[in-house]
């Protein structure tokens, strides 16, 4: 399952935090999610829960906020955004087009109590 594994790397980079900066607990992580990292956020939650049960981030929040794909078209170099996974410009109907958002997966920030 691939959230959980997502989830064990998020919990192991926030337990090295709280290690490195002497934290108590953190109480949200904040995280960012493109949609085109095909994670499924409910999972992703079931996931960290099942980990971190019985460690200190069992009170722990996990916020995710999901990032849309946006474009921006090669040929006439006009931005949007990427809806429903078609990927042709908007404007001109080009099918030349970069991606520049969606493929995020990242910790934001986190809150902590020290
Ligand atoms: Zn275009």
């Amino acid at each position: 399952m691939h959230e959980l594994s997502i989830a064990s790397s998020i919990v192991k980079t926030v337990l090295q935090e709280i290690d490195t900066r002497d934290l108590k607990t953190v109480t949200k992580i904040g995280l960012r999610i493109g949609v085109l990292t095909d994670i499924v956020p409910d999972s992703l939650q079931f996931g960290f829960k099942a980990i971190t049960k019985d460690s200190v981030l069992a009170d722990t929040d996990l916020l995710i906020e999901t990032i849309p794909v946006k474009g921006s078209c090669k040929e006439c170099h006009s931005d949007f955004e990427v809806v429903e996974f078609v990927f042709i410009c908007p404007s001109c109907s080009s099918n030349k087009i970069d991606m520049n958002q969606g493929n995020e997966l990242e910790i934001a920030y986190i809150e902590a109590e020290d």
